[in-house]
């Protein structure tokens, strides 16, 4: 689009802003709002501030904080100067922030937002916004990639506006919404999908610094959407104070960032009459397919490809890797062309590096990460066609199926496995089942928690290490 209207993604954001700019954007849970007039000029006093520094359009601001309303201004401060964005886990060592620093060579690098607004207090707002095109880099977010060198996708501001737009539209986002935002903001699901929707309709977020049982609780009964990743979920079942009356002022329940398990979105519906909207998304293209906010949701699918996104199986298979193409698509991983040019395909199809399927009407499965499929003996072990077995065993709350180095066959399927009262036997036993054998584990190891990331991800490549030496 270029109708003559700026393409800079910090006034496309502010042309969603209420008129009325007293009203508020921010909840703070201490009972105080910050409004999105107070937000839009702190933004524009960090862009003044920026400028005058000397940060120049393309520069990388760096911010790593923990979570505020103002690494959110620091954010639209960034943007409306024409930098490039560029979150860190709040969580991340000095060592791997070197790296983040020494690969990105940020102009600035943030680590106290609060105060760097503060400082920016007496400086007069930046108009007009610095100007940028669609294809000009907006952020640059390093992906949670459990193996190899952290990678930086590229995401425009024409990336980012255009993802924003269709999920106000296919979610139906209005002015009359409110968000529970429990997410952090260092990445695409906290810092863009909820964000962005949001302020293009200049709702209220309630501002929580992460995931509490008693905030999520209370905030739900003043919000009218949350989004959240599973953990988000499986949490809140697990609170007897979450009941349907609860859940009954929210419109919508999205979930996303990693597979959220049937046994959830089926007690969830039990619980609360309602079903929780599953979307699959990565940091290279934001939202790539989401459930129907009209028609029928179904558990363990992602729903059908945004409009506007091209979406195949790769090779023709019937389940392959999943390759996608679109507006939101991000142009490359930061100095890294080569590795950019082998996740493109000739004709410009993104490899996602996730595993999936097509039903004929074009709803979407993902049956895991494509590094995470075992070959064992020759053949391809898809985990979550195991994982789905042992879910559903008596006992069991929740697996990881990896694979181990074997002498025999290469790699050996390996269950890890939260249950009550199995026993390993057992469990082999009822997969040998429904399963070939060479897709049933050769081994079950029970654990109390499997690790995750901050965003809910199993970490499997821990888990591959750790069952290593099972057979070796
Ligand atoms: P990130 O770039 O950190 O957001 O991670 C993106 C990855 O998370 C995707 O490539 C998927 O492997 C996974 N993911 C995100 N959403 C879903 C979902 N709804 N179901 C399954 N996997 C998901």
């Amino acid at each position: 689009m270029n109708d003559g209207a700026s393409e800079n993604l910090f006034d496309i954001l502010a042309t969603g802003f209420p008129i009325d700019r007293a009203s508020p954007a921010f909840l703070l849970p201490d009972g105080a709002a910050v409004s999105y007039g107070a937000l839009e000029i702190a933004a524009s006093k960090v862009a003044t501030c920026l400028v005058s520094e000397g940060v120049a359009p393309g520069d990388r601001v760096a911010l790593q904080a923990e979570k505020s309303w103002q690494g959110i201004a620091v954010y639209l401060g960034t943007l409306k100067a024409g930098a490039v964005f560029l979150p860190l886990n709040a969580a991340y060592t000095e060592a791997e922030i070197a790296y983040f620093l020494g690969d990105a060579e940020p102009a600035l690098f943030i680590r106290d937002p609060d105060g760097f607004v503060a400082d920016c207090a007496d400086l007069a707002p930046l108009a007009p916004s610095v100007p940028r095109g669609a294809d000009d880099l907006a952020a640059i977010i390093y992906t949670s990639g459990t193996t190899g060198r952290s990678k930086g996708a590229m995401l425009s501001h024409g990336n980012l506006a255009s993802n924003a737009r269709a999920l106000v539209d296919i979610w139906g986002y209005s002015s009359d919404d409110v968000l529970l935002h429990a997410l952090p903001i260092f990445h695409v699901h906290g810092l863009f999908i909820s964000l962005h929707c949001t302020m293009l309709k200049g709702c209220p977020m309630i501002w929580l610094a992460k995931y509490d049982d008693a905030e999520v609780l209370a905030g739900l009964a003043r919000a009218t959407v949350m989004m959240g990743v599973p953990t988000f979920y499986t949490r809140l079942l697990a609170q007897p104070g979450f009941t349907k009356a609860v859940a009954d002022g929210i419109r919508l329940f999205v979930c996303g960032s990693a597979p959220l398990l049937p046994s959830t979105f089926d007690e969830f519906e039990v619980r609360t009459g309602q079903r929780i909207l599953e979307r699959y998304g990565m940091s290279e293209a934001a939202v790539i397919t989401s459930n129907p906010l009209k028609g029928e949701r179904l558990a363990g699918s992602v729903g059908y490809p945004l409009p506007g996104v091209e979406l195949r199986i790769g090779d023709g298979q019937e389940t392959g890797v999943i390759e996608i193409k679109g507006p939101s698509v991000f142009s490359g991983y930061w100095r890294m062309p080569e590795k950019t040019a082998q996740e493109f395909t000739a004709d410009g199809f993104f490899k996602t590096g996730d595993v999936g399927r097509r039903d004929p009407d074009g709803r979407v499965w993902i049956s895991g990460r494509a590094k995470d499929l075992i070959i064992s003996g020759g053949y391809n072990v898809y985990p979550k066609e195991v994982e789905l077995v042992l879910d559903e065993l008596p006992g069991v709350v929740e697996s990881a199926v990896v694979g181990a180095p074997h002498a025999d066959f290469g790699e050996a399927v390996v269950a890890v496995v939260i249950a009550k009262d199995r026993t390993e036997a057992e469990l082999i036993a009822a997969c040998r089942e429904e399963l070939a054998p060479y897709k049933t584990p050769k081994r079950v190891v029970f654990v109390d928690d499997l690790p995750r990331n901050a965003m809910g991800k199993v970490q499997k490549n821990l888990l591959r290490d750790r069952v290593a030496g099972l057979f070796v």
